[in-house]
């Protein structure tokens, strides 16, 4: 193979191994503020649950206010029984007596909802705490995978910038040019494999002619429609069914 090729080859390689590189480090604040909002909604569930256990704590106190008003007033009037004179009198007190005995009733009976609701909200309080724990422990673990990945990546990518300075070195400067403008103006791919006479990274036929020099890989040819430069790799096991029912043309 052409050695300008063989070094653009790896030099393709190397480029977009970094650009891979470069966009996953990119990535890094969409994926920590995809984790805080997470967070921040597993927060905002817990304090919304606290809220309606509070609320229903204040409500139920209210009514038992309630309750203790009326029966402040029972016992008056349970005295006030105990003291009158007339039949008339009697009545009377007996009905105030009933009617704050049926008010007491029917507070008591929403006490008793209240409590049950109690029971349902602090569950699902205790389940809204559950899943922030749970969120807190995979957000921290995201953070420590993304904190080794982020270091791994950076390592890698200066690892990168050492072979690509060694492969530029050994590279004819004219081929490097056309290789970095062509990278330049097609998204970072410079480099495309000609398979069964197409560019396979323009999907354009390419000619007959321009295919047969280009399997050979003896010379730096562009791609008449993208400009890429081509290379081919010559199929391993020739005699497979799926080398024979796409034949190379
Ligand atoms: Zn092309």
């Amino acid at each position: 193979m052409n050695k300008d090729l063989e070094t653009i080859i790896a030099l393709q390689k190397l480029d977009s191994a970094a650009r891979d590189a470069e966009r996953r480090l990119a990535e890094e604040p969409e994926r920590e503020k995809a984790l805080e909002g997470r967070l921040e909604a597993a927060r905002l569930s817990v304090a919304l649950a606290k809220e309606h256990v509070a609320e229903n704590q204040n409500a139920r106190r209210a009514i038992e206010k309630d309750v203790a008003v009326h029966q402040g007033r029972l016992s008056k009037f349970r005295e006030t029984a105990m003291a009158v004179k007339t039949n008339q009198e009697y009545h009377a007190v007996q009905k105030e007596i009933g009617f704050a005995q049926g008010e007491i009733k029917s507070l008591e009976d929403r006490i008793l909802e209240y409590m049950v609701e109690a029971d349902e909200l602090t569950a699902a309080m205790k389940r809204a705490e559950a899943a922030l724990a749970a969120e807190q422990k995979a957000a921290d673990a995201d953070r420590r995978a993304m904190s080794t990945e982020s270091q791994s990546l950076r390592a890698s990518l200066e690892k990168i910038a050492t072979e690509r300075a060694e492969l530029v070195r050994s590279l004819d400067s004219g081929v490097l040019q056309m290789f970095e403008m062509i990278a330049r103006k097609r998204n970072g791919i410079a480099v495309a494999e000609a398979r069964n006479g197409i560019c396979s990274v323009c999907h354009v036929r390419l000619r007959p002619q321009v295919f047969n020099t280009v399997l050979k890989n003896e010379a730096i040819v562009q791609c008449d429609s993208c400009n890429r430069i081509l290379f081919f790799i010559p199929s391993a096991a020739p005699a497979t069914p799926d080398s024979v029912s796409q034949p190379t043309q």
